[in-house]
């Protein structure tokens, strides 16, 4: 598709795209933002409020993104910014322990029972990354299982197959990762314990642990099926193997205790971001006392950070959490509930098949028939589809991530004036999927 046959234009977006491109490598400080996979020009945004998000062109959008997930409560909630003006006129970093990191570790084992101990990251990289390294040194082990179309961060022993941009922009094995990095990966298919537990028999005692996404939303949303999730810690347990439940999308998002407040399986280790950091960066790793007592300075597995903990990023992170109570998370399962059922109804309209799939209040649409079980699946469907049906909803003012490997998220501020505007939204994105030819 050229650029000229958008039917809209966006020469402030375009601008600074083209600055950004003199000064950054593909112009984007994270590849999903680019819009390589629907064509276009990405969207410079200028200022968010609530549901809203207003580009540099001074067009307004109904976000459906959420910065990816952290924005549950929409943007710029004025208790989030209270707590961050308060903290920021403190001074922004200390680089010595404060009570902020305290209170939000303790807000976290109160939500979530498996959590006995947390230790604060800046990213969900980070999160996984020192998770695993900490498994392995846990196990002394080096093996990690991991599932195709599941996304961990760009950490180099778990990029294999992995879900989010990687999927969206079909890449192979990364440069830069080395054979002996990816060589003690495992890549198996999602929902598959029969793949699992023939790993586990072909190499056994050497497999530190299973990590997966306890809900999978970076390949589209693909919920883990009935059993799946305890199936893996039960491998796991029987091998001496940590079962590591990555819910840095689903952590404080899919209910108050994440994706664990919804299936009750219990991991030896957790990971988390986006929703606990308020839209700043701050992640988490945690779980088990006995575990965690291996991470420096308490046991002798390394791991550190300038500005983990960070004075403002707690801040906001503890506001946002305290804020999520059990009518905010009725609000969003609400708000997602009418936006799932205006979308079926506007692609069953024009004849489009398609798949709504969830996990709590996380859903995506696959252009597709056929029920979304893997990766495998995931890739099946007509993507081209997606791309028509996003320039619509974009063009008529609703922000969809911009690619059909990515969960769509809801806040508690998406109110009727967004809901409206997505009905009215949706007809004609339907009619453009309908229409789209491969
Ligand atoms: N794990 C999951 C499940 C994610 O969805 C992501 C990011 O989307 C990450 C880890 C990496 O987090 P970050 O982008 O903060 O490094």
């Amino acid at each position: 598709m050229s650029e000229l046959s958008y039917p809209y234009e966006a020469p402030a977006s375009q601008a600074l795209f083209d600055r950004a491109a003199a000064v950054t490598p593909g112009g984007v400080n994270s590849p999903v933002r680019a819009f390589r996979a629907v064509g276009g020009t990405p969207r410079f945004m200028v200022s968010g409020s609530g549901p809203y998000l207003t580009d540099a062109d001074g067009r307004e959008y109904v976000d459906l993104v959420c910065s990816w997930g952290p924005m549950i409560l929409g943007h710029a909630h004025p208790e989030v910014i209270a707590a961050v003006q308060e903290a920021v006129a403190r001074g922004t970093s200390f680089g010595t322990p404060g009570e902020g990191e305290v209170a939000l570790a303790e807000e976290m084992i109160a939500r979530v029972a498996p959590l006995e101990q947390v230790r604060l990251v800046s990213s969900g990289t980070e999160a996984t990354m020192s998770a695993i390294r900490l498994a392995r040194g846990f196990t002394r082990r080096t093996k990690v299982v991991k599932f195709a179309g599941c996304y961990h961060g760009h950490v180099d022993s778990l990029l294999a197959a992995a879900g989010s941009g990687v999927a969206t922009f079909a890449l192979p094995d990364t440069p830069g990762v080395t054979g002996a990095q990816a060589g003690d990966t495992i890549v198996l298919p999602y929902n598959d314990l029969d793949a699992v537990r023939e790993a586990f028999r072909a190499h056994p005692g050497e497999i530190a642990c299973v990590i997966t996404e306890a809900s999978p939303g970076n390949m589209g949303v693909v919920p883990p099926a009935e059993g799946f999730n305890q199936g893996l810690k039960d491998l796991c347990s029987a091998d001496g193997a940590l079962y590591i439940s990555d819910e840095v999308m689903t952590g404080f998002r899919t209910s108050r205790a994440g994706w664990f407040g919804v299936d009750g399986v219990v991991p030896d280790l957790m990971t988390f971001g986006k929703v606990m950091g308020g839209g700043f960066p701050a992640a988490a790793f945690g779980g088990r006392a006995d575990v965690m007592a291996h991470l420096a300075p308490a046991g002798p597995v390394y791991q550190a950070g300038t500005l983990s903990g960070n004075p403002v990023a707690t801040a906001a992170g503890l506001a946002q959490l305290r804020l999520l109570d059990d009518a905010a998370y009725a609000k969003v399962d609400a708000v997602s509930k009418e936006i799932q059922g205006l979308v079926t109804e506007a692609l069953a309209k024009e004849g489009v098949a398609h798949r709504l799939q969830t996990a709590s209040n996380m859903f995506s649409v696959f252009f597709t028939d056929r029920p979304v079980r893997n990766y495998e699946d995931a890739k099946a469907q007509e993507s081209f589809r997606f791309t028509a049906f996003f320039h619509a909803m974009l063009a008529h003012g609703v922000y969809l991530p911009p690619s059909s490997f990515e969960s769509w998220f809801v806040s508690t501020a998406h109110d009727e004036r967004a809901l409206q505007k997505i009905a009215d939204a949706l007809p004609a994105a339907a009619r453009a999927a309908a229409e789209a030819t491969a």
